[in-house]
């Protein structure tokens, strides 16, 4: 069987080894348009932060990894499309058949009102993009950053350390607003409020063009502002216009059944490219983040080496660290209770780090008023426990309740934890 796989990052690079893994016999082939494997979408920041010296000492997987395990690889070539039902063609004007294609051509920021990409309006997805960003910022004063969610409030963060004014505009009512209710993230909001950056909420960029004196004007709310640079960090969607003749959704996700096959059933489509189940609701959600792209590449490959399994969705578990606060969010949001079948409650928790300090977490947990099945949690926090985080997401999956969670063993040590059940609480 020869299965080719387009695109060579988390989800590509998962599926490649998943599917030599269960069938070594198997021909398994990557094509990457890139010059090289791994790249870490967060680099700007971590170089900005000085917690890495260049995007190559960051790269998580390389070629002869891959090559080592029996995968073949091909960078530096893209794949124009489809030219039949079970063949591609490539950059180099080759043609390569396949029995299974996985399309893992991943996602870009966009920006509709802009006329293109320049050199003053830039996404941040490939060593390219952060190469010729880390440069432009050893002058811009000012940089537009468009979009308050992860990526947006990422970026926001790591150059606020480097340039004197940064713009945020987002055009929700508050930042982060697919992971957290307002009131959990009304300390992070004025965390930016006081930081170099000056956030625009509820503000809308109508129109951006570059200036003659080489900046880019950006239109809002009836009024302009000249900056240096922008960074797009909103709209992130797929461009699957060259994977014609596949069906696709309105926004440009590649539809996908449960199996995460596409319209031609020996094609799959993972990560970026797709819509996946949001399992608190069962609404087909679009999500952009590495642990998505990690399961469908399981999936799909489970699939295709004759395991099938339909694709269970996401819990939507993210978190990072941002302006002085640890924020992590799972499942459902209060303010998404009407797209729940059931009555839902939510209570906050402040719970204790650890024995020895009186640092707290902020929890606010959500469950099913009937049943008790927990649903969602957000957490802030000036201390990290991200390992919380994680065990509230498998709870959240496993769809425990509130007893069962309380009755999770979890290690004690009193430098690192605090004796009590997360939900005990003896004080406010
Ligand atoms: C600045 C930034 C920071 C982020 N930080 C995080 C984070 O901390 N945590 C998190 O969970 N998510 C983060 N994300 C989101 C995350 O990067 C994506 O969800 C993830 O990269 C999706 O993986 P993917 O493999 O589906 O697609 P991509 O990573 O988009 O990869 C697609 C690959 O396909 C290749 N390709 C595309 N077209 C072709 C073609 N025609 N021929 C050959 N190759 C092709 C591309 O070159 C690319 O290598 C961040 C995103 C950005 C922009």
């Amino acid at each position: 069987m020869r299965v080719v796989i387009v695109g060579g990052s988390f989800a590509g690079v998962q599926a490649a080894l998943d599917i030599k893994q269960a069938d070594p016999n198997a021909e398994v082939i990557v094509i990457e348009k890139q010059a090289e494997l791994g790249f870490v979408p967060a680099s700007l920041t971590l170089i900005l932060q000085n917690r890495a010296a260049s995007v190559d000492d960051l790269r998580w997987v390389t070629q002869q990894k891959l090559e080592n395990k029996g995968i073949q690889v091909y960078t530096k070539v893209a794949c124009t499309g489809l030219l039949a039902d079970d063949q591609i063609g490539l950059s180099t004007g080759d043609k390569l058949t396949f029995d299974r294609l996985i399309i893992a051509t991943g996602s870009q920021q966009s920006f509709q009102q802009a006329p293109k990409k320049t050199t003053k309006i830039k996404t941040c997805k490939t060593p390219q993009d952060v190469t010729e960003i880390l440069t432009q910022l050893k002058t811009a004063t000012t940089v537009a950053i468009i979009g308050g969610g992860p990526v947006g409030i990422e970026l926001a963060a790591a150059i606020a350390d480097v340039s004197p004014h940064v713009h945020l505009f987002e055009s929700e009512p508050h930042v982060m607003n697919h992971y957290f209710d307002l009131e959990m993230i009304q300390p992070l909001e004025d965390a930016i409020k006081n930081s170099a950056v000056t956030l625009h909420k509820e503000t809308f960029i109508d129109a951006m063009e570059e200036t003659k004196e080489e900046q880019v004007r950006l239109y809002f709310n009836e009024t302009d502002l000249d900056v240096d640079l922008v960074l797009l960090a909103n709209s992130t969607r797929p461009n699957n216009q060259m994977w014609q003749p596949l069906a696709c959704h309105e926004d440009g996700t590649l539809q996908v059944n449960d199996y995460l096959q596409t319209s031609n059933p020996n094609i799959y489509a993972i990560g970026d490219a797709i819509k996946v189940k949001f399992r608190l609701t069962g609404e087909s959600l679009y999500l952009s983040l590495v642990n998505n792209a990690i399961r469908t590449a399981k999936i799909a490959s489970q699939n295709i080496t004759g395991k099938m399994q339909k694709d269970p969705g996401t819990v939507r578990v993210s978190g990072n660290h941002w302006f002085g606060y640890f924020v992590g969010s799972v499942g459902l949001l209060e303010k998404e209770a009407l797209l729940y079948q059931n009555e839902i409650e939510s209570q906050h928790f402040y719970v204790r780090k650890s024995t020895i300090t009186t640092e707290k977490i902020h929890l606010k947990v959500i469950w099913d008023r009937d049943t008790k099945i927990l649903l969602g949690a957000q957490l802030v926090a000036q201390v990290a426990d991200f390992a919380l985080l994680d065990q509230l997401a498998t709870a959240i999956r496993q769809q425990q309740t509130l007893e069962e969670f309380q009755l999770s063993e979890r290690f004690y040590q009193p430098a690192f934890r605090y004796p009590l059940a997360i939900f005990t609480q003896i004080e406010e």
